[in-house]
């Protein structure tokens, strides 16, 4: 394992239990100070793709033949190999991605306890028997592993997403090669070391180190059966393409423009505290992030006073400072982006209540002062569009129905909230909202591992991700006939 996160990390591929030596072409720096170098890796999967679905496909069979316990066992020391080492690997996400440390800690306990989650998963496979239509037959159906999966991640929970798709993968006894973000590599590479120390057989996962040439070149690959995907919607559209030329089975979880509506009759407070939660931390980078605020008017001008001081207040610094309350974004990408989408914002005729601009610090970094646009319409770029950074915009909206309408437009549909004292606003919006996943009196974001994770219409494809509802996706329903 690596065992620390200080230092320059000089990555490579793994195959079948082995580094495989590269050029070390692809260097990151640390979004929090772009002086700190953290790691050399392949920047292309130079021809590895082949061997590492090879070697998932020749160990795939006896791992899926492996009792559940020795399956569990692994999942439940990867488990507490991530517990124990949290604080170290909490640093290391911290610095390569930028969140701030609380959070790179928080992601590697929750990543700690997915493991053990689908330890206990991995016991509970089970079928149904029913009475067959044909006297004297048995009809039942059991479920097994489906294969050999690809799976292609991002780098906004650079642990906890590989975390939760390898986890139900090994449980339910496929094999795996995981393309991870190419702006996050350490991370990824310290996952799959604490898997092999965990006592994961060679094989089982693989790693690639690329960017898109080396995913396409993993997903279009004829010998893997499945894909699994977190990222953005046109990346999603993409692999779709993929997966339906090759027949492969496929889950594409992609972006979101959730929708956070505050009510009249709201405690203002927790509406505050939602929207700052759901709006800004880990610097608004979740696809679950609040980013469209609609507002009814007796709160209107008070709900924006109070979010504009609480924004204004937050402390952006360097993710691994004790006084940060929030870290750069993540890359020069995301912040040449989120900027764009604020200058647009102003130009349309947005009102900024709060930030509005890139910050200098003491280190040199991506850093953006967490942003309020309020007075805008539905129709502004900002309220369209995903923007994935410190950034939040406030609808002024009539009524209810006014919210709903609004919050159902476009075309994504991963989460949704709404802040009332109202138990029938609240019920009617859990059942009208279009969103896989819906919040009251909650941030938008934030949510539990044995729980079902997905959006509807452009957030999510497929079956659902995480808790109870990933052996959908992991598993292959036979149906067995048996004349007693
Ligand atoms: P991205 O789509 O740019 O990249 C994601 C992954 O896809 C990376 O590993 C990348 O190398 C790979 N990739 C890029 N082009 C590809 C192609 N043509 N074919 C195959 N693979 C390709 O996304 P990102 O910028 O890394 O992540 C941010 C996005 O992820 C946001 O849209 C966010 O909403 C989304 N996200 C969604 C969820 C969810 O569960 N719904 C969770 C986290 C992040």
């Amino acid at each position: 394992m690596l065992s620390a996160a200080e230092g320059v990390h000089r990555l490579s591929h793994w195959v079948n239990g082995e580094a495989i030596p590269s050029d070390p072409v692809s260097e990151i720096y640390s979004p929090s100070d772009t002086d700190d170098l953290v790691s050399r890796s392949p920047s292309d999967d130079g021809g590895v793709v082949d061997l590492a679905v090879a070697s998932a496909r020749a160990a795939q069979p006896s791992w899926s033949h492996a009792s559940t316990e020795a399956r569990a066992d692994v999942l439940d020391r990867a488990g507490d190999l991530l517990l124990a080492n949290r604080e170290t690997i909490g640093r290391l996400l911290s610095r390569e991605q930028g969140k701030i440390l609380p959070e790179g800690i928080g992601e590697a306990t929750r990543a700690g306890r997915i493991f053990k989650y689908f330890a206990g998963e991995s016991l509970r496979s089970h079928g149904r028997t029913l009475a067959s239509t044909r006297p004297g037959v048995q009809a039942q159906t059991i479920r097994g592993p489906v294969g050999v999966v690809a799976q292609v991640t991002p780098w906004n929970f650079p642990l906890a997403i590989p975390a939760w798709k390898i986890a139900p993968a090994l449980a339910f006894g496929n094999s795996v090669v995981l393309k991870p973000s190419e702006y996050t590599p350490a991370i990824a590479t310290l996952l799959a070391a604490l898997l092999d120390e965990a006592g994961l057989p060679n094989g089982v996962l693989n790693l690639v180190l690329a960017g898109a040439d080396g995913a396409r070149a993993l997903t279009a690959h004829p010998d893997i059966d499945a894909i699994s995907f977190t990222g953005s919607q046109a990346t999603g559209a993409a692999i779709a393409a993929v997966a339906a030329a090759g027949q492969k089975r496929v889950q594409l979880e992609m972006g979101g423009k959730n929708p956070l509506v505050v009510l009249d009759d709201a405690d203002l407070d927790l509406a505050v505290e939602c929207a700052l939660d759901g709006g800004f931390y880990s610097s608004g980078q979740r696809c679950t992030a609040s980013s469209k605020i609609l507002a009814t008017p007796a709160i209107y001008d008070s709900f924006v006073d109070r979010l504009s001081a609480r924004v204004s207040g937050l402390r952006v610094g360097h993710a691994l400072r004790s006084d940060s309350d929030i870290g750069p974004v993540a890359n020069e990408r995301q912040f040449e982006k989120v900027l764009d989408y604020i200058e647009g914002a102003r130009r349309a005729g947005g009102r900024i209540t709060a930030g509005g601009h890139a910050l200098r610090l003491a280190t040199p970094g991506h850093y953006i002062a967490p942003t309020l646009v309020v007075d805008t319409d539905a129709d502004m770029r900002i309220n369209r569009e995903e923007v994935f950074g410190p950034v939040a915009s406030i609808i002024p909206v009539e009524s209810f129905d006014e919210a709903l309408e609004l919050a159902n437009r476009g075309d994504f549909g991963l989460s949704a909230g709404i802040v009332t004292k109202s138990l029938s606003s609240a019920s009617r919006f859990q059942r009208e909202v279009r969103a896989g996943l819906v919040m009251v009196n909650l941030p938008t974001a934030g949510v539990d591992y044995h729980m079902p994770f997905g959006g509807v219409r452009r957030s999510s494809h497929g079956p659902r991700e995480q808790g109870f509802a990933a052996g959908e996706f992991y598993t292959e329903l036979r149906t067995l006939y048996t004349r007693a």
